[in-house]
């Protein structure tokens, strides 16, 4: 019989949309719901490109996770970075902030970490050409963007001012079709006629892509229209080519003859691979679970640990029938493993059916008014992909406030190219050294 004095115990790793999806559905349930998140805020990660580039504020894109799951009155958050787990005791070891280490006892797991950027075992990369997967990320990049503007503008030396001016994407999926369309507008557009010494729109941005075409899972049609939209924009396009190094002033490049070819730039971004967190290891060593080459961790079809049925795995970390790493993914598995726990708090006797993703399609945005949707055998680009991106966007953002100020920044960017987000930090110069104390001045004598 089901204890209905102490309600069960569900945690719940991640408060990305898997996360926060399978919050929401157990809203109503007996449950004592903990999420563990190692940020204090949910991340609408797909609009990270337009806080990088200007358009949104970090505030339209992250919301405080308390804040998003405040009536939520069974869901309580803690501030946390879980780093192991315990299937026999039930217990998810985790660090406070500070390290301090900390025990939270399940009666279900919900495990929604998402992944991470991948450097494919070229972790010395990271420092010269950064990813793009949280809000400090984005947040980065557009420091080193409009930083560059800066730099070239200051620059003395013809080379150097090149240098800053040339823009360097690796990954041809959407994160990096998205970055240098936004970077070619902030040269042509955003900066026009704002600086002295250069001309912006002379900015070079370089795209490089392993495969032959850029938005490849979008099929060929689409895949060509963004080629065309970005070569129109005045973005040069490296197709079948592989980075083989990259510092801080460039990378090099081999293509598929062999030939390697250097390409002085200082500003380096990377948007290709993704691996699994080192808590989707340690979760696959505690409960002999398998995890494919990314890192993602098998599940069953009702997305369980195979002989751990109060261990989910949902969102993009989860490996089952190759299923994409997209936000709808996440969400729908996060809702179906939140529902699947409701369910058997209640005592319901029938195995939940398999879960099944309803595709609803997968969007890109290239630049003002152009970008490309798929949604089945539905294909659009141009301005018709940019009104569907839209509305996609605007239904998906979180938060009334959000979606009407996201609206009103689109608004100012369609119409006249401005962008309201261009503020950056820089850490101050160090201090000049202190000269060293010479003798004391003597007293005057009277
Ligand atoms: C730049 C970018 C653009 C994208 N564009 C699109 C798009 O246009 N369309 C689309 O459908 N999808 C897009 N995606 C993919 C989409 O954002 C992901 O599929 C989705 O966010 C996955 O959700 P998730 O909950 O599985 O993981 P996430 O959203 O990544 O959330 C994981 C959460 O887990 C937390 N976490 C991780 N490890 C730990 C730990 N050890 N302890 C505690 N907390 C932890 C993280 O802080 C995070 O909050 C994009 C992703 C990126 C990065």
């Amino acid at each position: 019989m089901e204890d209905h004095v102490t309600p069960r115990r569900v945690v719940i790793i991640g408060g990305g949309f898997a996360g926060l999806f399978a919050a929401r559905a157990l809203r109503h349930a007996p449950a004592a719901v903990t999420v563990i998140d190692r940020r204090a805020h949910h991340l609408f990660q797909p609009l990270l490109y337009q806080c990088a580039s200007g358009i949104l504020s970090e505030g339209q894109i992250a919301q405080p996770l308390r804040g998003v799951l405040r009536r939520h009155h069974n869901v309580d958050c803690l501030l946390a970075e879980a780093t192991d787990v315990d299937p026999q005791a039930k217990v998810v070891h985790a660090q406070r902030p500070g390290g301090e280490p900390l025990e939270v006892p399940y009666d279900d797991l919900i495990v929604a970490v998402g992944m991470r950027q991948s450097y494919f075992g070229h972790d010395e990369y990271a420092a010269h050409a950064p990813g793009m997967k949280t809000l400090d990320d984005a947040l980065g990049i557009r420091r080193r963007l409009y930083q560059a503007f800066e730099m070239a503008e200051t620059a003395t030396d013809p080379e150097e001012r090149r240098q800053w001016l040339t823009f360097a994407l690796v990954g041809g999926g959407p994160t990096g079709v998205e970055l240098a369309g936004q970077i070619r507008e902030i040269a042509g557009h955003t900066l026009d006629r704002e600086f002295r010494a250069i001309d912006s729109a002379q900015a070079r941005v370089l795209l490089f892509e392993g495969s032959d075409a850029v938005l490849g899972a979008f099929g060929p049609h689409l895949a060509d229209r963004a080629a065309r939209t970005l070569r129109n924009l005045g973005v040069e396009m490296h197709l079948g080519t592989m980075v083989t190094g990259v510092d801080a002033d460039g990378l090099t490049v081999k293509d598929r003859n062999g030939a390697s070819t250097r390409f002085p730039a200082r500003t380096v971004l990377w948007t290709a691979g993704v691996e699994a967190p080192p808590i989707a290891a340690a979760l696959a060593r505690a409960t002999g679970a398998s995890q494919d080459r990314a890192g993602r961790i098998a599940v069953e079809p009702d997305l369980t640990l195979a002989g751990h049925p109060d261990i989910r795995v949902t969102g993009d970390v989860m490996s089952l029938d190759r299923l994409p790493g997209l936000a709808e993914v996440a969400m729908q598995s996060g809702a179906y493993a939140g529902r699947a726990v409701r369910h058997s708090i209640e005592g319901r006797k029938r195995k939940p059916k398999p879960f099944k993703y309803v595709d609803l399609g997968s969007a890109a945005y290239i630049c003002r008014g152009r970008a490309v949707v798929k949604v089945g055998r539905i294909h659009l680009s141009g301005r018709t992909g940019w009104l569907a991106w839209l509305l996609i966007h605007l239904a998906f953002l979180t938060g009334f406030r959000s979606r009407f100020g996201a609206v009103l920044s689109w608004a100012v960017v369609f119409a006249s190219g401005s962008r309201r987000e261009r503020a950056f930090t820089m850490p101050d110069p160090p201090a000049p050294p202190v000269p060293p104390a010479g003798p004391k001045p003597s007293a005057p004598s009277s």
